[in-house]
């Protein structure tokens, strides 16, 4: 016998029906898992990401599980690449919903030893690369007067960490963009928010030296690691009907590491 809960629960669960959500960088780690929870809802998904063939399998994935996706390959750095995939999602889909900007690098070091270089790639990807599919995106939600942003952050942008003064800076510039595009946006019934993730157990954290993992681990006071569902379960919240009254927020997602 169905009972009431199992009704709601299944109401609740494909609430994003005939939504239509993009992710940058979905083919691996926090956004994989951020897609399957959306696709899961109900929406049509589109996968970015640099490697077609990466983005490709993980449509195929939730193709197999019945869900409507879609692969392509672009870089967030670049406005025609940008462009292009706003483009395709619209002509593929028939609309843009939410965009969630996840695509995300780092390339670690002392400040006195970080190459002019590596501050420009961290912050193309990571700020220019929020900058560009927000302004593509948000035009096609303007124009349905709906949309969910959803910027990943860090709480690194928050507090700072030794060795990585471009990934802070550029996170910190992710909080101060949402803010702006939060009161920019309003008007046209799309809100805009930002989840800070703090130390979550994914390839990018995988690179980092023992002696650091360690000491996050310690000053975390939930005592673990977060895990890619953690983050997933805010972005889910975030781009759902339930939010809809919460803009220009910036959710740590860290276990407790920065209060
Ligand atoms: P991963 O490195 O596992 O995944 C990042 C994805 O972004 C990869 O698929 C990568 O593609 C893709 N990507 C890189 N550059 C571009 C680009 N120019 N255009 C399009 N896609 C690109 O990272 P995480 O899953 O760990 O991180 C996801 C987000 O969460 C990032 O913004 C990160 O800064 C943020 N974050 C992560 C934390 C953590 O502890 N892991 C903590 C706080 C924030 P490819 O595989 O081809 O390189």
């Amino acid at each position: 016998m169905q009972t009431e809960t199992n009704v709601l629960e299944k109401t609740i669960q494909k609430d994003l029906t005939g939504k239509v959500a993009l992710v940058t960088g979905a083919a691996r780690g926090i956004g994989r898992v951020i897609v399957h929870r959306l696709a899961g809802r109900g929406a049509s998904v589109v996968i970015s990401d640099l490697l077609a063939d990466a983005a490709g399998a993980v449509a195929e994935e939730l193709k197999s599980e019945g869900c409507s996706a879609l692969a392509l390959a672009g870089d967030v750095s670049s406005a025609d690449s940008v462009e292009e995939t706003v483009n395709k999602t619209v002509e593929a889909f028939g609309s843009l919903d939410v965009l969630v900007n996840n695509a995300g690098i780092t390339k670690d070091g002392l400040l006195f030893r970080m190459s002019e270089a590596d501050w420009d790639e961290v912050l193309a990807v990571n700020l220019k690369g929020v900058f560009l599919a927000t302004k593509a995106a948000a035009r096609v939600m303007a124009q349905r007067r709906w949309g969910r942003i959803v910027n990943i952050s860090s709480v690194v942008g928050l507090m700072g960490n030794a060795g990585q003064a471009n990934y802070a800076a550029s996170k910190a510039g992710v909080v101060g963009f949402t803010k702006a595009c939060a009161k920019e946006l309003a008007g046209r019934n799309i809100t805009v928010n930002a989840v800070a993730p703090g130390y979550i157990q994914t390839e990018m954290t995988e690179k980092l030296p023992e002696r650091a993992k360690e000491a996050f681990l310690s000053a975390i006071p939930l005592g673990r690691a977060g895990t890619a569902e953690d983050v997933a379960a805010a972005v889910g919240f975030l781009v759902s009907d339930e939010a809809g009254y919460i803009t220009g927020q910036v959710l740590q997602i860290d276990g407790g590491l920065l209060m």
